[in-house]
């Protein structure tokens, strides 16, 4: 078995008073995608903003290669290999993809060329986007902005990748396409970490399934064997 990249143990996170994530468990193995389904009001989304330094834990650790990054800020979480495509895009109105997919990189410290060539690596994966590249990014479609969402996050460099809603609002065929890219992704070395509303989709490109409700992680498996037992998801998810 690979090893474990990310480690989450009884992680708590609150909103001021109001706590939402009451007991997260979760790991995700190198190489592998890891998918976190759950009903609305979860905490899926929480969890995903301490996953990635935009929210403080107020309990329980994260751990990445076994480093402790539990409230370490956003650009430690960066620098220690883990980028976020959050919900709904927040891509940056008025900025191309060119300039969009440039930010993903601010943080690297390893030289100009080196971005360049992996900006040449987004367009031959989204082809979409090199011909698009001097567009306004948020006058693409909305399968355009996920793929440059997804390739900002990945300009990062990560070693890991949270993505926040993939299919949410887009169309099948587009879904499609992006898991398929998303395999390539993987096969080059990046693991994954998506919530998904989609339990199908879900269980269709995922490795591994955690399940949340009401703030704790109360199911995992492997996808196979959270697929073959429907008694599962009906209890959490009501499929
Ligand atoms: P969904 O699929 O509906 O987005 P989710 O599982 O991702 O669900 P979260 O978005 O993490 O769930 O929301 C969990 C709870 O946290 C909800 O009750 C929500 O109202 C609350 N919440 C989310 N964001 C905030 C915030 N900024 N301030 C206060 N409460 C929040």
């Amino acid at each position: 078995m690979s090893t474990i990249l990310l480690d989450v143990e009884a992680l708590q996170v609150a909103y001021g008073d109001i706590q939402v994530v009451w007991s997260a468990d979760l790991q995700v193995r190198e190489g592998t995608t890891t998918a976190l389904i759950g009903s609305n009001g979860a905490g899926k989304s929480t969890l995903l903003r301490a996953l990635s330094g935009l929210l403080h834990p107020i309990g329980g650790h994260i751990r990445m290669s076994g480093r402790d990054l539990t409230g370490a800020s956003p650009q430690n979480f960066v620098e220690q290999g883990i980028a976020h495509v959050p919900e709904g895009r927040r891509l940056f109105t008025g900025l191309s993809v060119h300039d969009n997919l440039m930010l993903g990189a601010y943080r690297r410290k390893d030289g100009k060329q080196a971005i360049r060539a992996d900006i040449e690596k987004m367009y031959a994966l989204f082809p979409r986007l090199a011909e698009r590249r001097n567009q306004d990014a948020t006058t693409m479609s909305g399968g355009e902005q996920q793929m440059c969402a997804i390739a900002r996050g990945l300009m990062a460099s990560p070693r890991l990748l949270l993505i926040d809603e993939l299919s949410l609002g887009l169309a099948p065929a587009v879904v499609d396409q992006l898991v398929l890219t998303l395999q390539q992704v993987r096969a080059a070395g990046t693991s994954l970490l998506v919530v998904e509303q989609d339990v199908g989709i879900a269980l269709e490109m995922a490795d591994h399934v955690y399940i949340m409700d009401q703030g704790r992680t109360v199911r995992h498996g492997p996808a196979e064997t959270i697929a073959a037992d429907p008694s599962i998801l009906s209890a959490y998810i009501g499929t």
